[in-house]
């Protein structure tokens, strides 16, 4: 989406009109906002000099626009921009999880914790590949370890609905991304993002498992911290 658009028609989009010098600094330069923005990298040297400070027009927080500029270009472009203070997300936020497959289905036992449902059964898999530029190492292969991966949810109305929302983190490729396992050391590999999933069906020794009476709020936070919110859901 908003294809065509350079980096700061994206960022402007997300900002108010400042009157007067604020007095803070800048928290991703960490300079005066009254001043320059200390980022020299390429891209930003183009980013006009009026109007130098936004402010974001949700959460209010204060940057210059440079910064904002430079920000949005590190990550991966997809229109969309998160305050790096407070987290909140303007526009729609993808990720950068490599193409492969989400299937799920019903099967008819219960997860520990949940004995008057079935459950639902996510499969994953993602293939190795080699990375694209959104990646940490454009043009390196990626390995793809336990693949296919399998995840749980009780099949009620909760689970239904953190099924519906895992269906759009799953489209705008927040699920998966690349990078270096945390368990296993390796790089170059495709690793969970920051959704947890119940990997683990009749025991819990991983600590991925069930029961676990927090978890379905807790996932519903994480799916927050992404942009997916119990309202979009349907999308
Ligand atoms: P990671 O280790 O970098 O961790 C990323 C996030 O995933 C963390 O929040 C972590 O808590 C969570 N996580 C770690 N292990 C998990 C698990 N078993 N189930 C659910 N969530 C888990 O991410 P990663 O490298 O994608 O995860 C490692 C897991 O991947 C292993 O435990 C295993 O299930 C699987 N894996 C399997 C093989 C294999 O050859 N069979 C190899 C590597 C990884
Ligand atoms: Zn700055
Ligand atoms: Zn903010």
């Amino acid at each position: 989406a908003r294809k065509g658009r350079t980096p700061e028609e994206v960022v402007k989009r997300y900002l108010q009109k400042v009157r007067n010098s604020p007095e803070e600094d800048c928290t991703i330069c960490m300079e005066a906002l009254g001043g320059p923005s200390a980022y020299k990298g390429p891209g930003v040297a183009s980013v006009s000099r009026a109007a130098s400070v936004g402010r974001l027009a949700q959460c209010g927080h204060l940057y210059h626009l440079q910064c904002l500029v430079a920000m949005y270009n590190n990550g991966n472009k997809d229109g969309s921009l998160q305050c790096p203070t407070c987290k909140t997300i303007y526009g729609v936020k993808t990720g950068n999880q490599s193409p492969g497959k989400m299937e799920y289905h019903v099967i008819p036992h219960s997860l520990p914790g949940h004995p008057d449902c079935k459950t639902i059964r996510i499969i994953y898999n993602i293939p190795p590949g080699i990375q694209g530029p959104e990646h940490p190492n454009p043009g390196t292969p990626f390995t793809a370890r336990g693949f296919p991966r399998h995840c749980y949810l009780p099949d009620n109305e909760k689970g239904r609905k953190v099924l519906r929302m895992l269906l759009v983190a799953w489209d705008r490729r927040l699920i998966f991304s690349v990078g270096t396992s945390s368990t296993t050391g390796e790089s170059d590999t495709v690793i969970w993002n920051e959704i947890h999933h119940k990997t683990e069906f009749g025991s819990n020794l991983t600590a991925h498992g069930y029961p676990d009476y927090g978890y379905i709020d807790n996932v519903l936070k994480e799916l927050k911290a992404q942009g997916i919110t119990e309202d979009e859901e349907q999308q």
